[in-house]
């Protein structure tokens, strides 16, 4: 069952530039941009049309990167990925662009997402005599490309396409191509930029702002871009379904200054929070959101019911995203180091407390405790996406069931474990309208994590049909 089977897990961020000198480091910057989409790896891969030059490690960014080295990439073409996962292993050989070399040719690939059948055509590819280096989905799809010797084209990259299920958005640079590809469903974000002459690709378009690159358009469900020397051409390799976009994009994933399928984060998750404070009013004294992802929220609760937004949560900002770290004793240290109450504002009042999401249940617990511990007199929570109760297949850490607070306990039950005088969740249906008014395009968002209805599965068969 797809339900009960743990994919792997893989939020990524990638990035790809054609057509410009500095090709390496404007990768580096742009990787950077997108630092907050995964921080266990990172690695950019620059073709100079002869050879490809790799480099990459374990950790972030910076780390991986120092500036002294971008002189020696020499090459007008690249791409680049930072890596988050919690399968496939912290090991370098994991850590993308992976790259593949023939006596003809070679390949990087740079993924977000998850092939939801790579296990399937893994066995299938070994029966046939592949071994495979790395225990990532994204080498499945290199070894469909090259089967039988095909030369990495077009044709070959559509038949491999065509095998695999899953949501993802792929870029893949040869010596003198670069290639970028969106699942039919497009459930991950891909966008298409200009810098001068230069094509830029990136899965947030915070990416071109941090280079000075425009925004051209979102790359469409199903369709296969190639960019060479003599420009940039479209193909479909599958029927253009309906989009799928991730709504975890919306509420948690992406930055804030990005657009996703042309659609600011912040004004979305701001009106998140306006929704939610007409679903779900309450008596305070004022409004904080949990520092950074909920603070677009708390505006808009606040702008919406007539509280006072306050600063009641402070973030040290040189520790990295709890979700990095993998034990829950681990994350309930980090939640510690990382968060720390305004004393002075929120004693003696009554909180309305915003978080984006929630997943263990970890961190809503140890803010209403040090709330409380600080003074505040009331803490109810609001929370604005509704409960996530199912695993994401389709790239974003969410775990198996049996980690997910929402899937195993109610709404109140939820309330009295994390220390909360109340709770509320935004509906589904608050969420669509706040990530979009337009109904018809409500279909267009995936809600898996949250109803249940997964829009892809390993069996078409399977597929269920939002309603809605
Ligand atoms: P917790 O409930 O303790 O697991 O943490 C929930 C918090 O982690 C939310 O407030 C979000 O800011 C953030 N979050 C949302 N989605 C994810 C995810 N897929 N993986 C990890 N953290 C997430």
């Amino acid at each position: 069952m797809l339900a009960d089977m743990k994919g792997m897990n893989e939020e990524c961020g990638v990035f790809g530039i054609w057509g410009h000198d500095k090709a390496a480091e404007l990768t580096y910057y742009g990787l950077h941009s997108m630092q907050h989409r995964g921080q266990e790896g990172a690695g950019v891969v620059v073709s100079d049309g002869r050879e490809l030059n790799v480099h990459k490690g374990l950790g972030l960014v910076n780390d991986v990167f120092k500036q002294a080295k971008f002189s020696e990439f020499s090459g007008d073409k690249a791409v680049g990925h930072v890596r988050y996962s919690t399968q496939g292993g912290k090991t370098h050989e994991n850590v993308q662009p992976l790259v593949f070399r023939s006596q003809t040719e070679g390949m990087a690939l740079a993924h977000n997402g998850n092939i939801i059948n790579a296990d399937k055509l893994r066995g299938q590819l070994e029966d046939q005599g592949s071994i495979l280096q790395t225990s990532s989905d994204t080498e499945v799809l290199a070894h469909l490309i090259k089967r039988d010797g095909m030369a990495i084209n077009e044709t070959s990259i559509t038949a491999a396409l065509n095998r695999i299920t899953g949501a993802y958005a792929f870029l893949i640079l040869t010596e003198d191509k670069m290639y970028a590809a969106l699942d039919p469903s497009g459930v991950r974000p891909l966008s298409i930029g200009r810098l001068g002459s230069a094509y830029v690709m990136a899965s947030e378009t915070c990416a071109f702002d941090q280079i000075g690159a425009t925004f051209e358009r979102e790359v469409l469900p199903g369709e296969l871009i190639t960019i060479s020397d003599d420009g940039i051409t479209s193909t479909r390799f599958a029927m253009r379904g309906q989009r799928k976009m991730c709504a975890m994009e919306y509420v948690y994933l992406s930055r804030p200054d990005s657009d996703v399928n042309e659609v600011n984060v912040h004004a979305a998750r701001k009106r998140m929070g306006m929704e939610l404070a007409k679903e779900a009013p309450v008596d305070a004294d004022m409004v904080i959101g949990v520092p950074d992802s909920s603070i677009s929220a708390a505006i808009g609760y606040a702008e919406a019911s007539g509280l006072p937004y306050e600063m009641g949560i402070i973030k040290n900002r040189y520790i990295g995203r709890t979700f990095i770290q993998p034990s829950q004793e681990l994350r309930e240290q980090g939640v510690k180091l990382k968060l720390a109450p305004v004393r002075g504002i929120v004693a003696g009042k009554r909180i309305v407390m915003i978080d984006d999401s929630v997943v263990r249940g970890t961190t809503s617990k140890r803010i209403v405790h040090m709330l409380k511990q600080a003074g505040a007199s009331e803490v109810h929570v609001r929370i604005a996406s509704p409960p996530i109760q199912y695993p994401c297949y389709y790239g974003i850490d969410m775990s198996t069931r049996d980690e997910l607070v929402a899937a195993n306990h109610s709404v109140g039950d939820i309330g009295k474990m994390i220390g909360a005088d109340s709770i509320e969740y935004l509906s589904v249906i608050g969420l669509k309208e706040a990530i979009v008014k337009d109904k018809t395009i409500h279909q267009g968002i995936c809600t898996a994590c949250m109803t249940g209805n997964y829009p892809i599965t390993e069996d078409r068969e399977q597929q269920v049909v939002y309603r809605d």
